[in-house]
């Protein structure tokens, strides 16, 4: 699969802050990616480098396998990293056509990406009267003009009520099904599993994960136990039980990570057939949840 953009080992700092930590990873062809950290984790420096807008610390990245110079390659990158910002006396064309002008590409595909956004029916209202959602579909056919490769947007839903939200969602899906490759940036864990296909999770600028969405879904979660006495040989027994990934032991309890569906019953079943009377059994939520759920509630 072609890769689109490669980061390796970037790093950025603004004196004591250490805004990106050593992040790495690949945008191939044809994926929708989420970059999901809370506000203030490194998404927007992180994107602001590989647009040449903020400088790199150290490190590297490069697009298109680094067939193109940043510069052309650029060209071929569609992005919208801040509010959308058009004349406000101008319609939607105009704008639009400024857009091109300055571009340098042809008017022809004005009309094309403003059905696109579902904005065709008002392109010739003014700016002025466009809602906030309105004006961030406005941004995103304006991102769209030159046909990019991949369409870049920071906290596309920000500031949008639901109906916003969901249209926005379901333009980008739209965008996505005709291969355009997309890499947004949310603090938001449902508009990364609704969205994209993939989620590098950042927090102060260090990779915590990254994978494809549908893997972090498909986990089937860890049990949590405790026995009374001899807990070295719950261990054991548990640790020949199929299904069981790894066991550890944290604190007073055992955790046992699962790689199939085990209900409650079933293990409770099993132990006590082992002559084992466990004191505390709990089935928790996939941890990768357990982490994106951690990380957006505290801090953002
Ligand atoms: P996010 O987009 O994930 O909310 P940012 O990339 O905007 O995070 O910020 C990452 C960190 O870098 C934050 O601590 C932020 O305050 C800091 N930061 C971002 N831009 C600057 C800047 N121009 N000068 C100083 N610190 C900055
Ligand atoms: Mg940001």
């Amino acid at each position: 699969m072609e890769t689109i953009l490669s980061i390796k080992n970037l790093d950025k700092r603004f004196g004591n802050i250490h805004a990106v930590n050593n992040l790495s990873f690949d945008i191939k062809k044809g994926n929708v990616y989420g970059i999901l950290g809370p506000n203030g984790s490194g998404k927007s420096t992180t994107l602001g480098i590989i647009l040449n807008v903020v400088n790199k610390t150290s490190g590297e990245f490069s697009w298109f396998d680094g067939k193109l110079s940043t510069h052309q390659a650029l060209k071929k990158v569609g992005a919208i990293i801040e509010r959308p910002n058009f004349y406000p006396y101008m319609t939607a064309i105009q704008n639009l056509e400024l857009v091109c002008k300055i571009k340098e590409i042809p008017y022809n595909k004005i009309e094309e990406k403003l059905k696109t956004v579902n904005l065709f029916e008002r392109k010739n209202s003014k700016f002025k009267t466009y809602s906030l959602g309105m004006k961030q579909r406005l941004a995103i056919a304006s991102a769209l003009l030159n046909d990019p490769e991949i369409l870049i947007l920071d906290e596309p839903t920000n500031g949008l009520d639901p109906q916003g939200i969901h249209e926005i969602r379901k333009i980008i899906k739209d965008i996505a099904a005709q291969g355009t490759t997309i890499l947004l940036a949310s603090h938001l864990l449902d508009e990364v599993e609704k969205v994209c296909s993939h989620v590098v999770v950042i927090r102060e600028g260090i990779k915590l994960y990254s994978g494809s969405v549908d893997e972090m879904t498909a986990s089937h979660g860890l049990f949590e136990l405790k026995v009374a006495t001899d807990s070295d040989k719950l261990m054991e027994i548990l640790s020949i039980y199929d299904g069981i990934s790894s066991l550890k032991n944290e604190e007073e309890l055992i955790i046992a990570t699962l790689n199939k569906q085990i209900s409650a019953s079933e293990i409770n079943n099993y132990l006590f057939k082992n002559g084992i009377i466990l004191s505390h059994l709990v089935k928790r939520k996939p941890s990768l949840e357990q982490q994106f759920l951690t990380l957006t509630n505290n801090k953002s």
